[in-house]
């Protein structure tokens, strides 16, 4: 791959918002590939939870991703279409989490994002950028913070949006999403050994850039 730079960490910590920042401060684009896993989810959610092999294969073959333009300004595309804020609910974010376990899901899109850090330079977030896509990036961050501040942050951020999702709900969701990430047969969610871990509880994200710029340009 290009240059490369992995930011993983468990939902609501702020990895895209990191991302995005890190990908403008470098001049490069970011991916976000909890994006995908959600777009994968919103396609098969809309039909019936029953897949079979070939179902699944048929979809995933119908999705075709790509990047356009770099720094803040990155977008995903999904067939050409922009992911919009139908994915983003917590909803959609538990079914990811589903869908995020099936090897036949995961195999298709580790060589998608791999074929587009091959393409150009990147500051990939999710849960496996560093442990599995790219385990030869040149930098790896992991990002951590506390269930209910994550839980939080994520609720307000939601708001912003004109959402109406209740805090507790949202934790609780967070909490059966998180510990599926963490506890799945593949590529569970955990820093890769040679990651730089951030505990991101009592920082602000300017704070964090500072702190992964810092590291990058040492
Ligand atoms: O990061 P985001 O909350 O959008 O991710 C949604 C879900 O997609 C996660 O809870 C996780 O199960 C899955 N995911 C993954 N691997 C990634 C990115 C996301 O399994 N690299």
């Amino acid at each position: 791959p290009l240059f490369v730079v992995t930011i993983d960490g468990p939902a609501g910590v702020g990895k895209t918002t990191l991302a995005r920042a890190v990908a403008e401060k470098l001049g490069v684009a970011y991916l976000d590939t909890g994006a995908m896993y959600r777009s994968v989810a919103w396609m098969l959610g809309k039909g019936s939870w029953e897949w079979s092999e070939e179902k699944l294969d048929r979809g995933l073959d119908k999705l075709a991703f790509s990047i356009q333009g770099a720094g803040e300004a990155t977008i995903l595309l999904v067939n050409g279409h922009e992911t919009g804020s139908k994915i983003r609910t917590e909803t959609v974010g538990l079914w990811a989490s589903h869908v995020a376990k099936i090897p036949q899901v995961r195999r298709r899109l580790t060589e998608i994002q791999r074929s587009l850090g091959q393409s150009v330079s990147l500051v990939a977030e999710g849960r496996d950028m560093g442990t599995v896509v790219f385990p030869k990036a040149l930098f790896k961050f992991f990002l951590d913070a506390s269930p209910e501040v994550r839980a939080r942050r994520r609720w307000l951020q939601l708001r912003d949006a004109g959402s109406t999702e209740d805090l507790e709900g949202l934790t609780r969701q967070m909490r059966i999403r998180d510990e599926q990430d963490r506890n799945r047969a593949i590529a569970p969610l955990r820093p890769a050994e040679d990651a730089v871990c951030i505990d991101t509880g009592m920082l602000d994200p300017a704070q964090v850039l500072e702190q992964i710029i810092r590291r990058i340009a040492s």
